[in-house]
């Protein structure tokens, strides 16, 4: 049975689907006026593991992550570039599925933008003012009014009163309440609009999700994900806007994931410690860094902040590396995954219990273990089939273990390794050693197995 860490009950709790057998969940996506920063590749990477595993349980996931294509800073963007938005917008979707799919994350099975849905969009907002819920201000904005949703704060656990204290909310003379959050925005000049009842504008960032998850999933949803920053106001607001709108239960189960952060601080502009995934993985091994990223990502638990440096992605990679190994030493066999293997009944039992991964991981370690001891095809085909439950180890062993040629050496090494063999089956040891000796001043590492030489950059 799958337990989930549940953040509005703030407990785990067993996981029952509203449909028996499907999973219907949203989760936050990217807003996309840039390439997406190794941070957002936690969420991301988090989000795809929970989808990968519920498949893995049997559920009939439609997995909903939106696109935020409209927005200040996407506007602020393609100005300062000199580019339309469309073209900013177009180019940054590209490259989030290009990095993503280099982190092994999956397409959700739906990734609507918001551009599509202002009709949805507006008439959840005219449900809301029908209700009472919400007003149109005199400077054609539309706002929620807070104190109209008497369960406002309960995500977060404060009261309107503690809120209004604590983030000291600026006072705006459109609005009835200083939290009133803005639903619709009267349009500035030279931004994009879009025709409405209340004058022409844009919609505001939190009535996007109630409208899209409405929209591709209905009124009650399972599970609704995203980074633990979203919990206020975000998912407060979508919350108020869902539930103020339909009257029934928004979402089942909260999930948020922990924050990544940079050499144990903040990751912010002003201390110039953002680095966009694309920037890591271009300083990685080509062949290895995408999976090494995913790995180090994974390695800690969701609900955990863990710690950004060069030197624990060094240490992932390490890792990551000797399970790759033993698979490259003991080819797998093709397995079918049987849950009563004690291995993958413990590899369950971590998931099961509000995804284990990083006892998980250990269990592909053990794994690991016994692989090299036994060399017994058979568990290296476990190994590889638990890995693939959270989109680990199923790159080709070898050429993993090897890498990529990043230099234009390769053909040269590779000559090199071969002439070092010749040497040694000749029984020139001496010419042997010291061609082992100088690929080793070049950085490179001979590995001598069953199939031959391979050699990797240490
Ligand atoms: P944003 O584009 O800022 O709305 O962020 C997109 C997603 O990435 C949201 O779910 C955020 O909560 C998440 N996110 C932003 N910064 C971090 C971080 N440092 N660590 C983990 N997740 C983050
Ligand atoms: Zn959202």
């Amino acid at each position: 049975m799958l337990k989930i860490y549940n953040s509005l009950a703030r407990e785990k709790q067993e996981f029952v689907p509203i449909e028996p057998g499907k999973v219907r969940m949203y989760v936050c996506g990217m807003t996309v006026y840039d390439y997406f920063h190794i941070g957002n590749a936690r969420t991301l990477t988090v989000f795809d593991m929970v989808y990968r595993w519920l498949k893995v349980v049997g559920y009939d996931v439609k997995f909903v992550r939106n696109i935020t294509d409209v927005d200040d800073k996407i506007i602020e963007r393609a100005n300062r570039n000199g580019e339309t938005i469309a073209q900013l917008t177009e180019r940054m979707i590209a490259a989030l599925h290009e990095d993503g799919e280099r982190l092994g994350i999956l397409l959700p099975t739906v990734e609507p933008r918001a551009t599509r849905h202002i009709d949805n969009m507006l008439s959840l907002i005219g449900q809301l003012v029908e209700k009472g819920k919400a007003y149109p201000a005199d400077n054609g904005d539309v706002y929620y009014a807070v104190r109209e949703f008497p369960g406002y704060g309960r995500l977060s656990g404060k009261s309107i009163d503690d809120l209004r204290s604590g983030e000291r909310v600026a006072v705006d003379q459109h609005k009835r309440d200083p939290l009133d959050f803005v639903l619709w925005k009267a349009a500035k000049p030279n931004e994009p609009h879009w025709c409405s009842c209340y004058g022409e504008g844009r919609p505001g960032w939190h009535i996007e999700c109630s409208a899209m998850s409405r929209a591709e999933l209905g009124d009650t949803i399972d599970i609704h994900g995203g980074g633990w920053d979203l919990q206020f106001p975000h998912h407060e607001n979508e919350i108020a806007q869902s539930e103020g709108a339909s009257d029934k239960p928004f979402v089942n189960y909260w999930m948020h994931a922990a924050f990544l952060n940079m050499d144990s601080q903040k990751m912010s502009k002003s201390l110039g410690n953002v680095f966009t995934t694309r920037e890591i993985l271009a300083k990685l091994d080509p062949v290895q860094g995408g999976e090494v990223v995913r790995y180090f990502l994974l390695r800690g638990h969701y609900r955990s902040e863990i710690n950004y440096t060069w030197d624990t992605l060094q240490d992932a990679r390490a890792s990551l590396l000797a399970i790759y190994t033993a698979l490259r030493d003991v080819p797998p066999a093709e397995v079918a995954l049987d849950w009563s293997n004690p291995f993958a009944a413990r590899f369950k039992a971590a998931m099961d219990d509000d995804f284990g991964t990083p006892q998980a991981v250990a269990v592909l370690h053990e794994l690991r273990g016994e692989v090299q001891r036994t060399r017994s095809a058979e568990l290296a085909g476990v190994m590889k089939a638990l890995g693939g439950c959270i989109g680990l180890l199923q790159a080709d062993p070898a050429a993993f273990v090897q890498g990529a040629a990043q230099g234009d050496d390769a053909v040269e090494i590779d000559a090199m390794v071969v002439a070092r063999n010749a040497a040694k089956k000749a029984r020139n040891f001496a010419e042997a050693d010291r061609l082992r000796d100088e690929l080793k001043a070049r950085g490179i590492v001979l590995e001598d197995g069953a199939q031959g030489t391979t050699w990797r950059r240490a």
